[in-house]
């Protein structure tokens, strides 16, 4: 058996060869920089990130913090890098970004294990395991290839995320459930619909005409929005009523507390996968977060909306891995090929680290003969995996971690902890890090 591909030495690549060469096998990672520059990266560092400095928060029983505290379990290179490189940022993991790339481009080049080809990967080997790590700025031949792989329909060049909120801070006194015409899909109301009247839409289109848009690291990404999916704030540029006939058509649905059609609707709609959490159908914008958070509140319903996700429009080369992926990251019509990092359908710097770690540790298994075990589902690195292979390919979103991809506690836990929303985390955490310890065991 050859060695084990890894195509980007981004995030997620470098920490794939990291646990590879861990492992005692050997690998060759492909890095096109310096030769081929990228649109965001200006270095030709190994994991170079390309725009904040904040790998998210440290704070003990918070989900970013769970999943990296997994990920420090299996000795993440990643992560010890972050650790030396770490300036103060309050309770966030802020590194110094130089410092960062440069202790893992310095690991990786002196591990005998791993050979770093400085070139670019125009097409997947159709002999050798390989892991595609490629990241949102894939270059453009190796996209045509992974098209051909994959079929062009399932490989997305835009990410067009709409905002998700927190099920529980939703007003249910004035969001009703409700599909359009009575016609839900699986015989429940599938959306909660939040009602505006006519003023409390005027008002609205207003405070989006007047938001502060989000500057773009990538200059042609502003000009290059797709027509299906639209920012919102560009929908009401284009006139006071499109909103009100995209989407926030009031069509097909009546107000229970009035008996009326309202003069424009807010659809919230439960993804599958993601527990006590919905999504602002159609809500994908350009706002700055804060911006979000103030206009969308004044949406009837939503005026105490806890925002587990904001809206972003952004360049993004990614599968649809739910149409494509087993939660080992696998094609499953090709299992010798692996996905990782943000190509998989993750965001989010320690989610693509996260995807590096799976697909390098399950590329093992598979080179060694070994039965390959996904990571526990109650891991917030099993959830992230779980997710990117099981999530709505209909509706498919790249996801940050958050507790609403974990799964729910039993009834009697949730019963207990009912009141205290911190102590509910403190628990899935807990139980996560069991797992994660008991997955681990069998390795020691
Ligand atoms: C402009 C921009 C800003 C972002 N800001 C943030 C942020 O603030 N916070 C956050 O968490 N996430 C952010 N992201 C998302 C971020 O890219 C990912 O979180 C993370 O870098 C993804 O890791 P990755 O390993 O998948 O990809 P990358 O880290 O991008 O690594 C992919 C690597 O593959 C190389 N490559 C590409 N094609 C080839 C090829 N054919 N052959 C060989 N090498 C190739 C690239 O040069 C690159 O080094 C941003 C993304 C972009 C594009």
């Amino acid at each position: 058996m050859g060695p084990i591909h890894i195509l980007g030495g981004g995030l997620a690549g470098s920490e794939a060869a990291w646990q590879i060469a861990a492992a005692g096998l050997n690998c060759v990672l492909y890095e096109m920089r310096p030769q081929r520059p990228t649109p965001a990266h200006k270095t030709d560092q190994l994991a170079e990130l390309v725009c904040s400095n904040s790998l998210k928060s440290e704070s003990e029983n918070t989900a970013p913090w769970l999943l990296k505290e997994e990920l420090r379990r299996f000795d993440s290179l990643l992560l010890r890098a972050a650790r030396e490189a770490r300036v103060p940022g309050g309770h966030a993991l802020t590194v110094d970004r130089e410092v960062f790339a440069r202790a893992v481009s310095r690991a990786i080049e002196e591990n005998p294990r791993i050979e770093l080809r400085r070139e670019e990967a125009v097409s997947i080997a159709e002999d050798a395991i390989t892991i595609i790590a490629t990241g949102p700025l894939t270059s453009g031949a190796l996209a045509h290839d992974i098209g051909c792989l994959t079929g062009a329909e399932r490989l997305f060049f835009y990410d067009s995320i709409s905002p998700i909120v927190e099920a529980e801070s939703i007003d249910l006194a004035i969001a009703f459930r409700a599909s359009r015409y009575g016609k839900s899909l699986d015989g429940t109301d599938d959306y909660l619909n939040c009602p505006l009247n006519r003023e409390q839409y005027e008002r609205f289109v207003d405070a989006i005409l007047a938001a502060e848009a989000v500057p773009s690291h990538i200059p042609e990404d502003n000009a290059r929005f797709f027509e299906a999916c639209l920012p919102i704030e560009e929908l009401a540029r284009r006139g006071r009523e499109t909103l009100r006939f995209g989407p926030m058509k009031p069509v097909g649905l009546l107000d229970p507390r009035t008996g009326l059609r309202p003069y424009a609707v807010l659809q919230l709609r439960q993804e599958n996968l993601r527990a006590d959490s919905y999504n602002l159908v159609g809500f994908q914008n350009h706002m700055r977060f804060p911006e979000q958070a103030r206009v969308f509140r004044m949406i009837p319903g939503l005026e105490r909306a806890e925002f587990l996700r904001y809206g972003q429009i952004h360049r993004n080369t990614y599968i649809n891995g739910p149409a494509l992926l087993t939660p080992t990251l696998q094609l499953r019509t090709h299992p010798r090929v692996f996905f990782a990092g943000q190509i998989s359908g993750v965001e989010g710097y320690v989610e693509s680290i996260a995807t590096g770690l799976v697909a390098g540790r399950h590329a093992v298994e598979l080179a060694s003969g070994a039965e390959i075990r996904a990571f526990p589902r109650e891991t917030a690195i099993g959830s992230l995996c779980a997710y990117v292979s099981g999530a709505d390919a209909r509706n498919y979103q790249p996801a940050n971690i958050t507790f609403d991809l974990l799964p729910a506690l039993d009834e009697p836990t949730r019963l207990r902890f009912r009141h205290d929303k911190k102590a509910r985390h403190a628990e899935v955490c807990r139980r996560a890090l069991e797992k994660l310890d008991e997955y681990r065991s069998v390795y020691a």
